[in-house]
């Protein structure tokens, strides 16, 4: 099969929110199903990286240096 139509799933293994490719993170609500075309990865969201790290220094440096978000 082409490259170009595999999927690639990041699940948060903290909370179980999945971020696919459309950039976004929601919750998995579905066992991943290996269909031979997506790609599962472990790692942790945005906000589970806030509460485990947010007390860190080496975090809010790395905050820091990202571009700024507009306030939701
Ligand atoms: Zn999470």
């Amino acid at each position: 099969m082409p490259a170009m139509s595999r999927k690639f799933i990041v699940l948060c293994c903290v909370c179980g929110k999945r971020h696919d490719t459309n950039g976004d993170w929601s919750k998995f609500e579905l066992p991943p199903v290996n269909d031979g075309e997506t790609s599962y990865s472990h790692g942790v969201c945005p906000d589970c990286m806030r509460k485990i790290y947010g007390g860190e220094e080496w975090y809010q440096e790395y905050q820091k240096s990202l571009p700024e978000e507009p306030a939701t």
